[in-house]
């Protein structure tokens, strides 16, 4: 799901890499411009094998770095959503996500608005920012490739 109007994104977070500092070179603007729009989720390794062909002198630290850098300056969230690589997600707003137990996709689940209730005991003094929940379950191709033929 598309948040704001292709391309947008991309430009909106080059300005504030730039602005934090960052070099904005050729790799690290094709890293920023692969990731903006995808709502896949994709972990370092995943940026890294899908931009490596057309930049063969990049590297994965480079991808990192990147990465790094656009999660410190909150254009992106890191998110450990399910064992294995940290993903990483363009998507800043509060969302929930339905995670597959067997081939690992992450989707996007849209927040009702003002669900910032939460059923469970919080720690004394805890202020809420943000309720993010997993959900965790089995993905429509998993299921479909179950179903036989
Ligand atoms: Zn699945
Ligand atoms: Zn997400």
């Amino acid at each position: 799901m598309r948040m704001r109007p292709e391309g947008d994104r991309a430009d909106l977070m080059l300005a504030r890499l730039g602005e934090s500092g960052l070099k904005l070179t050729p790799q690290r603007i094709a890293i920023v411009r692969e990731l903006a729009d995808d709502s896949s989720h994709p972990t370092a390794q995943e940026l890294f094998d899908r931009l490596a062909p057309a930049m063969p002198t990049m590297s994965f630290a480079t991808v990192y770095n990147t990465l790094d850098a656009l999660a410190r300056c909150n254009l992106i969230e890191a998110r450990a959503l399910a064992p294995g690589a940290t993903r990483f997600d363009p998507n800043v707003e509060p969302h929930h996500h339905a995670v597959c137990d067997r081939c690992g996709c992450v989707a996007d689940v849209a927040p009702r608005p003002r669900s910032t209730s939460v059923d469970a005991s919080l720690p004394d003094g805890f202020a809420v920012r943000a309720v993010e929940q997993i959900f965790r379950g089995t993905c429509q191709r998993c299921r479909d490739a179950d179903g036989g033929d």
